[in-house]
């Protein structure tokens, strides 16, 4: 955390990043990132305020986290033990000690005037990142290190982006976030494409979230990320020379940014020039990266213990009982849905990432075998739904095993497509057994040639306008006839079955 990332605006909602190809240029791009997450604890890294987003300015406060004289902080287990689960989950090592430290600078939004961090000695070190590429290849991130720290207050600039003091000269403090415990995962410059770089984050977020970590609202600033680049030629071993971009809330801005900042060091290099070392701020609004100041050093901010902080000891056995704390991760979940039930990575991600639907979807594809089947109605017609009535699909009338009986009885042809849509409507409110219902209904698909027959004729003798323009070539009009045969049988007929009989007799020489 450093000094000017008080003011994170809080505009963009946009979480997806688009994930398109940037032109290929004579330059390798190399990767590391920063990424800062607010824990979801109840209360503050030092002190027992609430940690809680949008509560009225200064009002989650005491004398600790405003930095008073006198004021003693005491960490907080809670924030301490999240940190080293989500360190376990990507493998990082947890040694046997680790302490605070003082990171002194001078930023309004901070009261003490240093930030409680840690230095040379974090809570965890090393670990690795796995994430999948939209082609279904596998990519991976060192971690360098997870620390803990305090986050700063909040400053708000006359004429910010926010509009609350829009038009005036002076600045406003909140220092409700001061002290919230803040996480920074430092990876290693292992990442080489702006693809790579989201599904980084992706992986990250989406096991905070899993492990209960963070709520990793990135619209409350809950995850922000600096991105560190430079660009070599390829095949040089040693890096170029880096810049650090900072201020990105959304993955949408990191995407752009990395663009953005790709294309301006790439014009650097091409026309001869030297890329400086420094710290560069995103503008959302221009849709470029502008210098902030020249790169500052570690030892400009005078680390040194802090001395109001004893160590943090960890037993073996502490470390154990985090690790069996973790459960199934969801870089397994999506190995299971990529690998074994050969599912789309785009797929597998929408339901790892949806609520409840991974043990939804692992219960229904378990009966029913059908793993594709079973995720077309899932991401189909059952997200649909969920989506218009704001009801989970697992809270809904529609189990996994009436699910199941539904794939099993469109694979049968039992019902239609048309039946089927009908059927998850009915039991997303009444829940029951499609099986059930198709017999007591007579739902059932009519599959059965003469009676299809039977309707068609119906259909072609009632409809005689339409055979006409048929025969006279305007073959469109076949969509329609298919239609009309769908309702006169009550929308049980076989579509395919009834549009070949329609041909076979609108085609048939008279
Ligand atoms: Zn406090």
């Amino acid at each position: 955390m450093s000094p000017m990332d008080g003011a994170y605006t809080r505009a963009s909602t946009m979480d997806a990043a688009p994930r398109v190809t940037v032109a290929a240029t004579a330059y390798e791009v190399v990767m590391g990132i920063e990424c800062h997450v607010e824990l979801k604890t109840q209360t503050k890294m030092f002190c027992g305020c609430l940690n809680a987003f949008g509560a009225e300015p200064n009002t989650n406060v005491c004398p600790i986290c405003l930095g008073l004289p006198g004021a003693l902080p005491v960490p907080n287990r809670a924030a301490i033990e999240l940190l080293v689960k989500a360190g376990l989950a990507f493998g990082a090592e947890v040694p046997a000690f680790s302490k605070f430290d003082r990171k002194n600078y001078f930023y309004p939004d901070m009261p003490k005037d240093y930030q409680i961090s840690q230095y040379d000695m974090p809570l965890t070190v090393g670990g690795i990142v796995h994430f999948w590429r939209d082609d279904g290849s596998r990519g991976s991130c060192r971690l360098t290190r997870i620390h803990l720290e305090e986050d700063t207050g909040k400053s708000s600039h006359a004429g910010s982006r926010d509009g609350r003091i829009a038009g005036s000269t002076y600045s406003l403090v909140d220092f409700n976030r001061a002290g919230v415990p803040l996480m920074e995962c430092v990876s290693e410059p292992d990442i080489r494409s702006r693809e790579d770089a989201v599904a980084y984050l992706e992986a990250l977020k989406r096991t905070f979230v899993a492990l209960g970590v963070s709520d990793v609202k990135m619209e409350e600033g809950s995850l922000r990320c600096d991105v560190n680049l430079s660009l070599r030629p390829y095949g040089q071993t040693e890096y170029g020379t880096k810049t650090e971009i900072k201020n990105m809330n959304s993955f949408n801005s990191v995407a752009r940014a990395i663009e953005s900042e790709i294309a301006r060091q790439t014009s650097i290099l091409e026309s001869g020039g030297r890329v400086v070392q420094e710290t560069r701020g995103w503008d959302e609004a221009a849709g470029a990266t502008h210098p902030m100041r020249s790169k500052e050093q570690a030892h400009d901010y005078r680390y040194f213990p802090d001395p109001d902080l004893t160590p943090v000891e960890f037993a073996p056995s502490d470390v154990a009982r985090l690790r069996q704390a973790l459960g199934a991760l969801p870089d397994a979940h999506l190995e299971r849905l990529i690998v074994m039930d050969k599912l789309r990575v785009e797929q597998a991600r929408q339901i790892v990432d949806g609520p409840g639907l991974f043990e939804y979807y692992a219960a229904a594809a378990g009966i029913s075998g059908k793993p594709q089947a079973t995720v077309n109605f899932l991401l189909g017609d059952l997200s649909r739904l969920a989506n218009e009535t704001d009801t989970p699909v697992f809270s809904s009338g529609v189990t996994p095993e009436a699910l199941a009986e539904l794939v099993g009885l469109s694979d049968a042809q039992t019902i239609n497509s048309k039946t089927a849509k009908d059927l998850i409507a009915r039991i997303w409110v009444e829940g029951g057994s499609p099986g059930a219902i198709v017999a007591a209904e007579g739902l059932g698909q009519l599959s059965d040639a003469g009676a299809i027959d039977a309707v068609v004729s119906e259909v072609l003798a009632g409809n005689a306008k339409t055979v006409d323009d048929y025969r006279a070539g305007k073959t469109k009009v076949m969509g329609f006839l298919v239609g009309q045969v769908m309702k006169a049988s009550g929308g049980k007929a076989n579509p395919t079955l009834a549009e070949a009989r329609l041909r076979e007799r609108l085609d048939a020489p008279r």
